[in-house]
């Protein structure tokens, strides 16, 4: 579904990523791992254009692009086809919970407000906020508001979800309860990659983890190979910390 070969990226001397690949398929959920400042953040945002590439090239859905000159009609089109959920939420502070779902629908889409509120409830309801959708962000606690922020990401149907560090500003009992709704995404099918510092997540949820150091991919493979057999000596060490 989605490839991404030799992605670079420098932020002026320093060099964040040097020369990443990554396959995702249909269905995968990928947890990407590693320690702080691997470049783990950078590589979602570069796959979703937040960030330009230096080089690279990202085949998605069939179609080859190179990753450091994309054409702005090509950007609005993948990114149509998929949602980014932000360790901060970056929800609109003037605006409800329920319009936070339903701006992309009715702005980005065109769609009319009557049928986008329809499907703004069900997935509010969806993601156990139904009470809520005239509150504003500032009225929810952080584990509510990344809520609306997941529900705004199934909004627009997309055929993968990235999410970076989606509970890393949460306390431990919000980040389970965000675990616990990713993760009954993951069972219902939806192809989600994943930066996280939550090794549960990784080794029970995901079906394949990304191990990256220094701006390397070391190791990618199956989740449970990974965590009981890793292969390459800084995912042991990794491991013996992380968890
Ligand atoms: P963490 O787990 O701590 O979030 P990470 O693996 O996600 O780390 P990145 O956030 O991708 O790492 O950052 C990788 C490196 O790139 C770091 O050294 C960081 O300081 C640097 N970096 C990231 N964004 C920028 C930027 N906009 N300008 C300059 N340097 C940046």
């Amino acid at each position: 579904m989605i490839e991404v070969k030799n992605l670079r990226k420098s932020f002026g001397e320093v060099r964040v990523l040097k020369g990443v690949g990554l396959t995702i398929e249909k269905g995968d959920v990928i947890s990407i791992i590693g320690p702080s400042g691997s470049g783990k953040t950078t590589l979602l945002r570069c796959m979703n254009f937040l960030e330009s590439a230096d080089l690279g090239e990202m085949v998605f859905d069939g179609q080859t692009f190179d990753m450091s000159r994309m054409h702005r009609k090509d950007v609005l089109n993948i990114r149509k086809k998929t949602a980014f959920v932000f360790q901060n939420y970056n929800l609109f502070f003037n605006k409800t919970a329920l319009e936070n779902v339903t701006e992309g629908l009715v702005i980005g889409r065109g769609m009319a407000k009557d049928k986008a509120t329809e499907i703004g409830r069900r997935l509010l309801n969806r993601v156990g906020l139904a009470e809520r959708e005239t509150y504003y962000p500032s009225e929810l606690s952080g584990g509510q508001q990344q809520r609306v922020a997941i529900a705004r990401a199934l909004a627009v149907e997309p055929e993968i979800i990235y999410f970076d560090e989606p509970t890393s500003a949460l306390d431990p009992e919000l980040t389970q309860g965000i675990l616990s709704l990713m993760r009954e995404l993951a069972d219902d099918g939806m192809t989600m990659l994943v930066v996280t510092h939550e090794m549960g997540f990784a080794k029970n949820v995901s079906n394949k983890v990304c191990f990256m150091d220094q701006g390397q991919m070391v190791e990618m493979g199956p989740a449970k190979e990974f965590f009981n057999s890793p292969k390459d000596s800084r995912s042991k060490a990794f491991l013996r910390t992380a968890q």
